[in-house]
């Protein structure tokens, strides 16, 4: 019998489990935040109201970090279909608007028209998201938030621009570094996560940063491109 494992190996092994135990914790978490919602809308516990919407914040973002972590693990793969971006950003629409108007922030999307790319639907939300989360966050007393799509040099390309005070440069010179947060309530995963969905993807990310503002460049080559 033989019982040599390469490094690689074990690695993914534990790769493999930690994704599944993180996988298997978001029940019981769901679980809880039921209930403790439940609790919440009970006059009786009116008075535990700010500690109740704590509990359950802090088991959102428990939620986060498991769901970046998931996307962050290696075996994924992306389930690439030949979809519309515009489509995609279009039925995201309302829930960024949704976000935005909490944060006093206007959103103009601006989405010209470009073919059909491979895509993984879900991952492309998830990417869009983010970087969408960052902008608002880049913009805590207001501004806007400009989402587009263009052709460019035989690629179609995502942009996300904020009109922030643009990042530090080592967060700038490190992009895509696990766990590089700036925020107190940062997890420093969401653009490790971009990274590795641009990835799966073979898209390219370029960011532009400056005091006025950033702008993340998503570029994805035409399905019928031999790259
Ligand atoms: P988090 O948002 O949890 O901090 P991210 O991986 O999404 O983690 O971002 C890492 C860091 O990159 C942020 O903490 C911030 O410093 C910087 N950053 C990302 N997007 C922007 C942006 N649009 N404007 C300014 N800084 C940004
Ligand atoms: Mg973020």
């Amino acid at each position: 019998m033989e019982y040599i494992a390469s490094r690689a190996d074990r690695m993914n092994t534990v790769g493999e489990m930690a994704a599944s135990v993180a996988h298997e914790i978001r029940n019981p978490l769901t679980t809880v935040r039921g209930y403790l919602q439940l609790l919440l809308s009970k006059k009786e516990f009116d008075r535990y109201r700010d500690n109740f919407e704590l509990m359950i914040d802090e088991l959102d973002r428990t939620n986060t970090i498991i769901r970046e972590y998931l996307c962050l693990a290696k075996d994924k793969r992306a389930d690439l279909k030949i979809c519309s971006l515009n489509k995609i950003i279009e039925s995201l629409f309302p829930l960024i608007q949704a976000d935005a108007v909490a944060s006093k922030i206007a959103v103009s999307l601006d989405l010209s028209e470009i073919p059909e790319l491979q895509l993984d639907e879900n991952e492309i939300r998830q990417l869009l998201l983010n970087l969408v989360r960052n902008g608002l966050e880049a913009m805590p007393s207001g501004g806007c938030l400009n989402i587009r799509t263009f052709w460019d040099n035989d690629k179609a390309v995502l942009s996300v621009s904020d009109h922030g005070p643009g990042m530090p440069e080592y967060i700038f010179n490190n992009l895509g570094t696990p766990f590089l947060t700036t925020k107190d309530n940062g997890t420093g995963l969401g653009l490790p996560m971009c990274y590795r969905i641009a990835n799966r993807h073979q898209a390219d990310i370029d960011v532009k940063t400056s005091e006025s503002g950033t702008t993340f460049y998503i570029r994805f080559n035409h399905p019928l491109a031999s790259n």
